[in-house]
């Protein structure tokens, strides 16, 4: 059997982990039981690692042994901007590795952000593995439209340190358009709302004979469903006695406490008309130990009060994305809605206002990039040649020249892959070597672009100035990965560059966190493997009972129907018993899913 592609969404607030079965894209489950993976990464009082829904519960004790939204600074550099972001928006230290990538302190230890990445895929890998029985190493990861070389390239970083090969990095609007089946029939544009809980985006995406084409993007990577938290938290604090204010505000437990109140208040609203709060012990948890409570309603009208600079703010974006993409809001054909925050009212409200058509909602908006990504890996695996994935550069490619000038091969939202050449001659009369710079970025100026690196072309064939012309052709892939060659006309030397951004880790690191991941996965795939087969023993005997009430009802009301039925319970059962005894995972997985559906009466087994 093939081995499986997995499909990943590793987001600021939650990551999932999902599979295409019987032809349809499914989550896959954690192994604590939930559906998501909360983006949390924890240090327990033994050093050892915690990672997602265990990991809220220790923030709960130990608020400094736990990082969350680290995505945020994945693959960026440190500099003093990224610094003062970073204060404003989480509470844990944010430091410098040795290669100038950003590093996070927790429980007194400093790790370097593709290594919290990495702990997270490395979850999803082993519920995974969970999952099928066996080993799984291929994945499609997606990431943001607007990421770029760096931030792509710390995710494959990431995924390599987990053990994951990825075989491709796939948008997340167009993962997102995926999961709600645009690749098979739909054609014309498709806009894409994604409020998360940390980041917010909106994609335009073209759609034609399947193929997808990402026409412009925008987003505000400082809005999300926290924000809206937040508003309830202050309308909280006022309500605070006087006297207690003060500590409250500065006390990081009661802070956490008036967070989680007003997360479930948002989300009750999403259903009720009005949510009651209740907060209990605010105060000072390390002075004065006195404390004070908050009772309080708070309806949606009035929610949607507290968050009118915030819905302003969405449709700011959605304006501009609608100016870059010289598009009228009402001519969108589909509103796809993804992200948690979409569940609420308003929220839906202002996308239906501003488009002037009600966003599709077939698609859980949390799973909806997961599945795309599933989708995708699916498809990659079967190469059914459908949706092509077709993306736009995130920014301008060129080649410096004379007067510290760029000029421009490849334009930004230009569709990927794209192949661009043009001509040039090298500045100086009777040189043997010429240096072709590339640069990233919309100036027309060197020292205003980002240099992403050169070819050198040695050996020139010496000739007067302006004499010896050089091809230079940029393939950039539709990953956006950059292939750069330089050949030499006249003798057709050449010479060629792959220009993938730096590591973001020392040489030799990511192979020493690669082994130690491993090492831990290995250990956590023997502790699943035991709890696998005890649950799977379990399960057979349930099963078992199952199968004697079918034989005793097949008894009393004979038909062809009820035989079947005891037939491929028996069949599975002894399948389930010989797999077991053989110690065959991956049978012994596959049978496990079609007793449960059994079990739950949900649908018939494939046999
Ligand atoms: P995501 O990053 O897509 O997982 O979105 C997480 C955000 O969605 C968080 O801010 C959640 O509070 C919010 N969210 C999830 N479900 C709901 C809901 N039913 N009602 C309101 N907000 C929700």
């Amino acid at each position: 059997m093939q081995e499986p592609v997995i499909g990943i969404d590793l987001g600021t607030t939650n990551s999932a982990v999902a599979t295409v079965e019987d032809g349809r894209p499914r989550l896959i489950p954690s192994r604590a039981g939930g559906r998501l993976t909360p983006s949390v990464v924890g240090l327990n009082r033994n050093g050892d690692r915690v990672v997602g829904q265990a990991a809220q519960v220790l923030a709960e004790e130990q608020p400094d042994a736990v990082v969350w939204a680290t995505k945020r600074f994945l693959g960026r550099r440190y500099t003093p901007e990224l610094m003062q972001q970073a204060r404003s928006l989480v509470p844990y230290p944010v430091v410098a590795g040795p290669t100038g990538d950003v590093r996070v302190k927790l429980a007194g230890r400093v790790l370097p952000i593709t290594q919290v990445s990495a702990m997270i895929l490395g979850e999803l890998k082993l519920d995974a593995q969970a999952h099928f029985g066996r080993e799984v190493h291929k994945c499609v990861i997606t990431v943001p439209a607007n990421f770029d070389d760096n931030q792509r390239n710390a995710t494959r970083e990431a995924a390599g340190i987990a053990g994951l090969e990825v075989v491709r990095l796939v948008n997340e609007p167009t993962a997102a358009a995926l999961a709600y089946g645009l690749s098979r029939g739909f054609e014309g544009s498709a806009l894409v709302f994604d409020l998360g809980g940390g980041t917010f985006d909106v994609s335009i995406l073209d759609v034609k004979n399947g193929v997808f084409e990402v026409r412009a993007t925008g987003g505000d990577h400082s809005l999300g469903g926290e924000d809206f938290d937040q508003r309830i938290v202050q309308w909280l604090l006022a309500q605070v006695d006087d006297s207690y204010r003060d500590a409250v505000s500065r006390d990081p437990t009661s802070l956490r406490r008036l967070k989680v109140a007003a997360e479930a208040a948002k989300r009750e609203l999403t259903e009720f008309a009005e949510a009651t709060i209740s907060v209990t012990g605010l105060g000072d948890h390390a002075g004065s130990r006195r404390f004070t409570d908050v009772e309080t309603a708070l309806t949606r009208d009035f929610f949607e009060a507290l968050s009118e600079p915030l819905s302003r703010r969405c449709l700011e974006v959605c304006q501009s994305v609608m100016a870059e993409a010289r598009m009228d809001p009402r001519t969108v054909d589909v509103v796809l809605l993804v992200g948690g925050m979409t569940r609420v009212p308003l929220v839906r409200r202002l996308v239906a206002d501003f488009f002037g058509r009600q966003p599709s909602t077939d698609v859980h908006p949390d799973e909806a990039v997961a599945l795309g990504a599933a989708v995708q890996a699916d498809e990659l695996v079967r190469q059914s040649g459908q949706a092509l994935l077709l993306d736009v550069a995130s920014q301008s490619l060129g080649v410096g020249v004379l007067g510290g000038r760029v000029k421009r091969l490849i334009a930004k939202n230009t569709g990927v892959p794209v192949v661009a050449r043009d001509i040039f001659f090298p500045g100086t009369a009777g040189q043997s070597e010429a240096r072709i710079p590339v640069y990233q970025g919309e100036s027309e100026f060197q020292d205003e672009n980002h240099k992403l690196g050169e070819v050198v072309l040695k050996n020139l064939h010496v000739a007067a100035r302006g004499e010896t012309p050089l091809e230079v052709v940029f393939e950039l892939s539709s990953e956006g990965i950059l292939a750069v060659k330089a050949t030499e006309l006249t003798t057709g030397n050449m010479e060629a560059v792959r220009l993938e951004a730096r590591p973001s880790l020392p040489h030799g690191e990511v192979e020493k966190l690669g082994a130690e991941q491993a090492s831990y996965a290995q250990e956590q795939g023997v502790v699943d493997a035991q709890r696998a087969a005890e649950m799977f023993r379990k399960l057979l005997e349930r099963g078992e009972k199952l199968s004697r009430l079918l034989q005793r009802s097949a008894q009393e009301n004979p038909s062809p129907e009820a035989e079947a039925a005891v037939g491929n319970v028996q069949r599975l059962l002894e399948g389930g018993r010989t797999a077991l005894d053989a110690g065959d995972t991956a049978q012994c997985a596959r049978i496990a899913r079609q007793l449960t559906q059994l079990l739950s009466g949900r649908s018939e087994s494939r046999g």
